[in-house]
């Protein structure tokens, strides 16, 4: 089977299970209650370690304002997956055109204007102009933990690369020692954690999908530094799937928005980000479509049994 017959074939099981339900749109589907369920049983035992850690959870939509989105330098690197949000602020004259526009199946993208907000393209970027606003780290610096939607414009037909997904990131701020000093255990962490539900994971050096031919020295800079990890599995790919990603960003956002430790320096930040949907579809990959048939000492981690 090549990679497309296993990715459709895939797909359709995932449906036929009810797991997804299809809009019609490549990477756009609902869930059902127990791929739900699946994927906030493992963002409970995520939920272990990270109060160990003392991290605080905040929560944020999954929008962001469009002063910020441009300050984060995103469309320097992926204006290919960017998404912006767009609203009517026209007249009575210009409404009933656009309707008709609607109605004749035309274009109609010319009656619509910016509005102050993008989509979330990735689950930290709300946390730095947040602590930046909030004046000096603390000596230990900042821990902090949310789940969040993000949306990355990438329509495929592989099940496991979605347009709007589910990102449960921890996000360090602090000293390069310290969050150095953190990725480092969260690596460990992070193995522990997809090693515990019966993945077969391995971590790898990796970059992002930067955009044009200046992304091409980006992304052999990002693997040179080794700034970005990924944990990968096989899902329906020919290559592994990236389901956990390890980022530091050295003070790319700490100088960007004006994060200082408390001795003034500019911070250095890092985040590590479990894809909820990733994870949850290696899960059904890796141990049935039925959760009633998964090992029970994956059940037991995940807490469908005692
Ligand atoms: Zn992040």
């Amino acid at each position: 089977m090549n990679e497309k017959e296993s990715q459709r074939k895939f797909f359709n099981e995932l449906v036929a299970h009810g797991h997804f339900l299809p809009t019609g749109v490549p990477g756009v589907h609902g869930r059902g209650a127990e791929f739900e369920d699946a994927g906030m049983r493992l963002m409970r035992v995520i939920d272990g370690p990270s109060d160990a850690d003392g991290a605080e959870r905040v929560h944020f939509p999954p929008i962001l304002s469009r002063k910020v989105f441009e300050r984060t330098g995103y469309m320097d690197t992926m204006p290919h997956l960017s998404g912006c949000v767009h609203s009517f602020s026209g007249d009575d004259v210009a409404q009933a055109e656009l309707v008709d526009r609607i109605a004749k199946g035309e274009p109609w993208e010319t009656f619509m204007q910016m509005t102050d907000v993008t989509l979330t393209p990735a689950a930290c970027y709300p946390i730095y102009p947040m602590c930046g606003e909030q004046g000096p780290l603390p000596p230990d610096g900042r821990r902090l933990d949310l789940l969040s939607w993000i949306f990355r414009h990438e329509p495929s037909d592989d099940p496991a690369r979605l347009q709007n997904f589910r990102q449960r990131e921890m996000v360090r701020l602090g000293t390069p020692e310290q969050v150095q000093k953190w990725r480092r255990l969260w690596m460990d962490r992070g193995m522990e954690i997809l090693t515990s539900i019966g993945l077969e994971v391995h971590l790898e050096t990796a970059s992002d999908p930067f955009f044009g031919r200046g992304g091409r020295m980006l992304q052999a800079n990002q693997r040179a530094l080794a700034l970005k990890f990924e944990v990968q599995t096989p899902i329906c790919s020919d290559e592994p799937t990236a389901i956990t990603s390890f980022n530091y960003h050295e003070d790319h956002f700490g100088s960007k928005f004006d994060i200082k430790t408390s001795a003034g320096e500019v911070a250095h930040t890092a985040c590590l980000g479990f894809g909820f949907e990733r994870i949850t579809l290696a899960l059904f990959k890796a141990h049935g479509l039925r959760v009633a048939n998964w090992p029970e000492q994956v059940q037991k981690v995940l807490g469908y049994v005692g």
